[in-house]
């Protein structure tokens, strides 16, 4: 078990906190500040704990000069005020006497906010390639490191890997949230255990499949990704999204694991991916040369129904269709009614899958829904994630 921010004692004590504050941001108006929730029951902790607490983020790339103006943190410290209820100091650098002069007024319970930790790429990536002085640099401004930036903690940067290096250090609520869902339920799922996978490339997720068609007992897939399986043992698929360098791939998979895995039998399909294209729904095998296969058709999702039914375990990334044009997003809606209703251990996990089960209202009907992108594909396919490995565990001794 993973030192946690329940293992420090907090009390006056400097406590940066790496967060995941990557949010949409248009014009200085942030699009979907999920992300920036995701991080408060961390930072309120810390806050009654009595820390002074000095966050950090990165948001989007920094390659440019241009690029500081739009991803500047400016907007979200003004959104986190307001969530928090409580001022949060906006320091406009990463580095240097204003910031070290604003964390020696620091008094307990106040919270500041550090720049873009990614304003530090301009300089030879010092960030993303975690250069050594800045992360001993950033370290010396706190007493203790928490990450809780589920998001990037597949990345070994300067302002996690770096810090952590050199700061007694704990993860935050939300990493131990997705240790809990993700890693747990992958190390010891309740069985039946099956994963939908679907999206667009498979390319994407082959690490993921590598993985997982080890531990499932059913690997359900749909989607774009399902028609390079499909190709693979011979079907006609039209036009339907093909990933030609993951032919041989799905050959593989599908020869050592072809009861396992579950391919769609019927489709949804049309010669346009738009709102007033003409669509037909039919068997598998009879798309035509100028169709695209766009959503999975009502005898599949059935097929999927019977075997969701009976699992204990589902984890599921990867839309099942065009689930942003309502005419193709009726297989993603089903999937996600079916497990809303299971009595299962149920895991979304992808950006896009959980923004469709989000925007179709599902928002509190599993077990957990990810916030990590990337990430969660990376703990899905078993990688190491430098991030959390960098944290000590609970009982280790130096
Ligand atoms: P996630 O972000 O959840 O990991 P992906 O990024 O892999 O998911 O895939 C999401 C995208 O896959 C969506 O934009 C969706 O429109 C697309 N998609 C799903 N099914 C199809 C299909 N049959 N043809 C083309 N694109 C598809
Ligand atoms: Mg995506």
């Amino acid at each position: 078990m993973k030192k946690t921010i329940r293992d420090f004692e907090l009390e006056n004590k400097k406590v940066i906190i790496r967060c995941d504050f990557n949010v949409p941001i248009d014009n200085g108006l942030i699009l979907d500040d999920n992300r920036i929730r995701s991080s408060l029951e961390t930072i309120n902790y810390a806050i009654e704990k009595g820390s002074k607490v000095i966050l950090m983020s990165h948001l989007g790339r920094v390659k440019t000069v241009d690029d500081k103006v739009k991803n500047s943190l400016e907007p979200v410290s003004k959104r986190l005020s307001e969530l928090l209820g409580k001022e949060v100091k906006f320091i406009k650098d990463t580095r240097g006497p204003v910031l070290e002069e604003a964390i020696l007024k620091m008094n307990s319970g106040d919270v500041i906010l550090v720049e873009n930790t990614r304003y530090e790429d301009l300089d030879s990536k010092k960030e993303s390639n975690n250069d050594l002085e800045l992360g001993k640099y950033w370290a010396s401004l706190g007493d203790i490191f928490i990450n809780d930036a589920f998001g990037t903690s597949h990345r070994n940067h300067a302002s996690n890997v770096g810090i952590a290096s050199n700061l007694p250090s704990g993860i935050g609520f939300l990493i131990e949230k997705e240790l809990k869902n993700i890693k747990s339920t992958i190390d010891e799922p309740k069985r039946p255990f099956a994963v939908i996978l679907g999206g667009s490339k498979v390319s994407d997720k082959i690490g993921v499949i590598n993985n997982l068609v080890n531990i499932a007992d059913y690997i359900l897939i749909g989607g774009g990704m399902s028609y390079t399986f499909l190709k693979a043992k011979g079907n006609p698929i039209g036009k339907s999204l093909l990933d030609n360098d993951s032919l041989e791939f799905c050959s593989d998979i599908l020869s050592k694991y072809n009861e396992k895995i579950i391919l769609p039998v019927d489709v949804v399909c049309s010669s346009e991916i738009s709102e007033e294209s003409i669509s037909r729904e039919t068997d598998i095998n009879d798309i035509s040369e100028n169709e695209m296969g766009l959503d999975i058709g009502v005898k599949t999702i059935e097929n999927f129904e019977t075997i969701l039914k009976k699992c204990k375990t589902v984890i599921w990334n990867g839309p099942v269709g065009v689930f942003e044009i309502d005419k193709f997003s009726n297989g993603t809606r089903k999937i996600a009614e079916i497990l809303s209703k299971i009595d299962a251990t149920t895991i979304i996990g992808g950006g896009d899958t959980a923004s469709a089960v989000i925007n179709f209202g599902y928002k509190d009907s599993f077990t957990h829904i990810s916030t990590g992108g990337g990430a969660t594909l990376v703990m899905l396919e078993g990688s190491s994630m430098p991030g959390i490995d960098v944290i000590k565990d609970l009982n280790y001794e130096k």
